[in-house]
């Protein structure tokens, strides 16, 4: 409890010490002179000093705002495996549930390949790198798509690379996966074709470009050199 608390008074002081006005986070709507280094391989200002944020959250709150209800009175959430800094802007606004694999990470245990609830029971889902870990994808992506209303949209972003997806259930071994799919824990290496499959589920596709939501200079500002787009799914 301790720890916890000086882990935060320190991430306060950190914030406040980095208050600027050359980046811009806007999941937490604050500005700094730099953002943290982050990433595997700790790249320069990646990392919102206030709120976490990396680069790819930061890109896809500004796609969101475009898809969230202004009037969000009753609507109901998915969030599965959710990002803190999502997490904390989505529960203000939404009839809110997180879920996870792992009980002490969300709301409630959950596994998505068999979701225990009706179908059509959420107007909006984010499920964010998470497919990759997941040996039947297919399956989650049904239930996805089962318990999204009609007209409900889906954030189901995977790490991209390449046109084909490399995959090879029967490798299991955790340094070949880090080799042949970027992290040991994954069981595949999506690439582009990854639209068939969401689309093969009844899902309909948006690409969305930075350049589509923010002009070059905002980008700047909101250091997104590491992402290029945002898929969004409707159904
Ligand atoms: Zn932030």
């Amino acid at each position: 409890m301790l720890r916890n608390a000086g882990r935060t008074a320190l991430k306060v002081a950190r914030a406040y010490a980095l208050q600027g006005d050359r980046y811009y986070c806007p999941v937490c709507d604050r500005h700094f002179r730099s953002f943290l280094p982050g990433g595997t391989s700790r790249r320069r200002q990646v990392r919102c000093p206030n709120c976490d944020s990396l680069e790819r959250h930061r890109l896809l709150w500004l796609a969101l705002q475009n898809l969230l209800d202004t009037d969000s009175t009753g609507k109901k959430l998915l969030h599965v495996a959710p990002e803190p800094c999502l997490a904390n802007r989505l529960k203000q606004q939404y009839d809110y549930l997180s879920v996870d694999m792992e009980a002490a990470n969300a709301m409630q245990q959950m596994d998505i390949c068999q979701i225990p609830l009706p179908d059509a029971t959420f107007d909006a889902i984010l499920c964010n790198h998470v497919l990759e870990h997941i040996p039947n994808d297919m399956q989650a992506l049904k239930e996805l798509f089962r318990v999204l209303k009609p007209k409900g949209w889906a954030s189901i972003q995977v790490p991209i690379s390449g046109e084909q997806t490399q995959e090879d259930l029967s490798i299991t071994d955790p340094q070949i996966r880090a080799t042949l799919y970027g992290q040991s824990d994954h069981v595949r290496q999506y690439g582009r074709d990854f639209q068939q499959r969401l689309k093969s589920t009844g899902f309909e596709v948006d690409i969305v470009s930075k350049a589509d939501l923010v002009n070059s200079k905002t980008l700047q500002k909101l250091s997104l050199d590491s992402e290029d787009e945002v898929w969004i799914c409707r159904k």
